[in-house]
């Protein structure tokens, strides 16, 4: 299904691997102001590929700390994670972020796009990265599918925020990740365009079978996904949709 991957073959993430995310025992713990901080403590989550996982929970309770980890971009302290089938705490960090430019996209809540390039230069980025020689033409594509065709050559702040977070979608899927993890995605938008902008995440989520891991605090966007769980005493606990749409 995907052919972006010439330098792993023996990884098939979505037709070979039931779950695509699996987090076993995750703690972490940093050097704060006032002595050590455990944020996470005995955290378990396991995702399934095509499945859409929210984690919500009040701010600070070590939802960014814990999608970074998933991610590949931070390491745990204690506990494993497996993403696409490779454990990371056996991958050094080039071959981290080999695993993540092809196969796993972010988006963030201040959007990251890279000041210095135009949108298309973003969204080429990861292509580039995986060395992928059409990048131009797949970035422009890719662009016009978010909507963004002729923006392709406007730098990132002459863009409005719900443009900007457009383009780091295209730069998201440009790569057809198997997973996506996304932080607060609406965190910066109005309400309307953050209505936008999930409507086109999770679109092109599905058009493309593609795993989505949602950091959230809109509950109505939380009831959209498969699943949701809750960030609670650095654990995540499972919880029913109803409780999410009552509040
Ligand atoms: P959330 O995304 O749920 O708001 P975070 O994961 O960003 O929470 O942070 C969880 C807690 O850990 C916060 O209290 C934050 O201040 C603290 N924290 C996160 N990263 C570090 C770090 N590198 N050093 C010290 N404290 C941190
Ligand atoms: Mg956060």
């Amino acid at each position: 299904m995907n052919s972006a991957h010439p330098s792993q073959p023996e990884s098939e993430p979505r037709s070979g691997h039931r779950h695509v995310l699996h987090g076993r025992a995750i703690g972490k713990t940093v050097d704060g102001p006032e002595g050590s901080l455990t944020i996470l403590d005995g955290l378990e989550i396991t995702v399934d590929a095509g499945e859409a996982v929210a984690i919500v929970g009040p701010s600070g309770s070590g939802k960014s700390t814990v999608l970074g980890i998933l991610a590949g971009l931070d390491l745990p302290t204690s506990g494993e994670v497996e993403l696409l089938g490779q454990g990371l705490g056996s991958l050094d960090e080039d071959q981290r972020a080999r695993l993540r430019a092809g196969d796993v996209g972010f988006v963030f809540q201040n959007f990251q796009l890279l000041p210095g390039l135009s949108a298309l230069e973003n969204v080429m980025l990861p292509l580039e990265l995986g060395g992928q020689d059409d990048a131009a033409s797949r970035a422009r594509e890719m662009l016009e599918e978010v909507g963004l065709g002729h923006r392709a050559g406007h730098q990132p702040l002459q863009l409005s925020g719900g443009e900007q977070q457009r383009v780091a979608l295209a730069r998201a899927f440009v790569s057809r990740p198997a997973i996506l993890f996304a932080d607060e995605p609406t965190g910066n938008l109005d309400t309307e365009t953050g209505h936008r902008v999930i409507d086109l995440m999770l679109s092109l989520r599905a058009s493309r079978g593609a795993s989505l891991v949602l950091v959230t605090h809109d509950e109505r966007l939380a009831a959209r996904c498969d699943r949701r769980l809750l960030m609670q005493d650095g654990r995540l606990v499972e919880r029913a949709a109803e409780l999410a749409e009552a509040s």
